[in-house]
This record gives C-alpha cells, structure tokens and sequence, in this order.
C-alpha cells in the first residue's frame, strides 16, 4: 500500500456520499462535514422543496450536491430513489429517524409499527439497495445513526418503540459489516447521547434535569460534533473498523 499521511486518509474528494434525512439536524451536519472533506453529496428526504433547499446551501459554498426524494420506510420509494442515481454510490449515512415520547401501555400498534419503520426498516431498505449498488462497484461504507437508547433506557420519558428500534439498528450494522466484509463494504454505526436538534428539546426544565444536569459533561451535544466521526467512518481513516458502534455522548451513558 502506498504511503499516504495521515490526514489524507479523511479525504473523501471523487466519492458520492447519500445522507438520509440531510436537510436538517444530525444529518445536515453530516453533510456539511463529508462535502468539507471533498465527497460530492445526495440529500434525501421525503420533501424534494425541503432538500432542494439545503443543497442550494451547499452549492453556495462551492461543493457538489444534489436533491432526492425518499421516504425510506416505504420500500418502492427507496428502489426508486436509489435507482434514479446515476454512477456510483460511495457513503451511505442511514440518518432519518422519528422518535415518539409515549408509556408503553399507551403506543397504538400502528405508532410502534411506525417507528419500527422508520428506524429499523428505513435502514434496512437503505442499506440493502444501496448495498447491492456497492457490491458491484466494489466496496463502499455505510455509516447508521443508532443511538444510546439502543443500549441504555431513557428517562423521564418513555420511547420503547424508539429504544427497540435503535437496538436493531445496531445489530443491523454488526450483521451486514460481517456479511459484507468480503465485498469490501465496511458498516458502522454512531450511537450519539443528547444533541440539540428538533428531536431532543434539550432545554425544557423537565427534561433537562435528567438529560443534561445528570451527564458527565453536563451538556447536550451538538450537531456538528458527530460529523468528524462520520468523516472518520466514511473514509479510509477507518479502513480496519467495521461493525463498530461509536458512542458520542459526552459521557452520558457512563453511569
Ligand atoms: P430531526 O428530527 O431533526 O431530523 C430527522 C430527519 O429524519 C429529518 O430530516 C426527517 O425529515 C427525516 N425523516 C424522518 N422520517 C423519514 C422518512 N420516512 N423518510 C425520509 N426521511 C425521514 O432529528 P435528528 O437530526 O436529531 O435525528 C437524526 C438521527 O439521529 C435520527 O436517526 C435520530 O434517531 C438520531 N439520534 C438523535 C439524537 C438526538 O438527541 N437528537 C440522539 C441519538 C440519535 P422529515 O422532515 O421529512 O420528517
């Protein structure tokens, strides 16, 4: 292998890389950090207006990125959407995901299903269409967003259909890494604690008391803290980690 510094190694200039829910939050984020360190960009969402939006953003700061439209709980949308993309397909981030703050006594079956949809089935569906894609081209590297409710359980609020669902996301990406190993595919997943985005009203007194007072760093995180470790995944730096599960919690989940 030839000699390359260290810093190359997060160079992602010449891959395409898809992010999943990219027009705001965690997955915006993301974005702006893989189109920083050179990939060209495909924004998925279920409103075209919504990512058309971001990317307008990104071609204001001079990187490549184009809009698609996507519900990735509904299978056809995702065959379509994937089979719309033109060359190849190089960074997968399965970012889009729901969550609902409900007692399990009272989640209707079609609220758990949704959930399970979204997150879990969402990936899947993802992952396996995009997958083949990178089979043929001869590798690729999939990063998930899972979440420290994939192995801890939250308080005050209850989500069970959010943790259960997490918990597959991460077992998802320590079976397909196996799998697909030998296709050089590598997949990942990043389990973050609190980040201050819509999902995680971090600043209401009820929830910050356990949130943000009861953790080590006594702060939420915020989004452009998990897109150097979303370079790291999706690029060469990582070429040894596959199946991986990296907490970005400030320490959260340590009690
Ligand atoms: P946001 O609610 O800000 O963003 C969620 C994104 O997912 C939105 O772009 C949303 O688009 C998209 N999305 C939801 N459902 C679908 C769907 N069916 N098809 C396509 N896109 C969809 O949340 P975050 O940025 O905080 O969350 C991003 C990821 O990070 C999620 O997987 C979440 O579970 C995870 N996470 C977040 C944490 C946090 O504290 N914020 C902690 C741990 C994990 P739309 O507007 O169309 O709904």
């Amino acid at each position: 292998m030839a000699k390359r510094g260290v810093l190359d190694t997060f160079n992602l200039a010449g891959k395409t890389a898809l992010v999943t829910g990219g027009y705001r939050g965690i997955g915006n984020a993301i974005g702006w950090a893989l189109a920083e360190a050179g990939a060209a960009l495909i924004i998925a969402a279920r409103s075209l207006d919504k990512a058309e939006q971001a990317v307008a953003e990104f071609k204001e700061a001079g990187h490549s990125a184009v809009a698609l439209k996507v519900d990735v709980a509904d299978y056809q949308s995702v065959q379509q959407a994937i089979a719309q993309i033109e060359g190849n397909i190089d960074v997968l981030v399965n970012n889009a995901g729901i969550c609902y703050h409900e007692a399990a006594v009272d989640i209707a079956p079609e609220r758990f299903t949704e959930v399970i949809n979204v997150n879990l089935n969402g990936v899947w569906f993802c992952s396996q269409a995009v997958g083949k894609r990178m089979i043929a081209q001869g590798g690729g590297t999939i990063i998930n967003i899972g979440s420290m409710s994939g192995d801890i359980v939250n308080r005050p609020q209850m989500q069970p259909a959010y943790n259960a669902s997490k918990a597959a996301v991460h077992h998802l990406t320590r079976s397909l890494a196996a799998e697909w190993a030998p296709h050089h595919i590598r997949v990942n997943a990043i389990a973050p604690g609190y980040i201050n985005t819509d999902m995680s009203p971090v600043d209401e007194p009820r929830f910050k008391r356990y949130w943000i007072e009861d953790a080590p760093q006594q702060r939420a995180g915020h989004p452009t803290e998990l897109g150097p470790l979303a370079v790291l995944l999706a690029s060469d730096a990582s070429s040894f980690m596959t199946g991986e599960i990296i907490t970005a919690d400030g320490g959260y989940t340590l009690y």
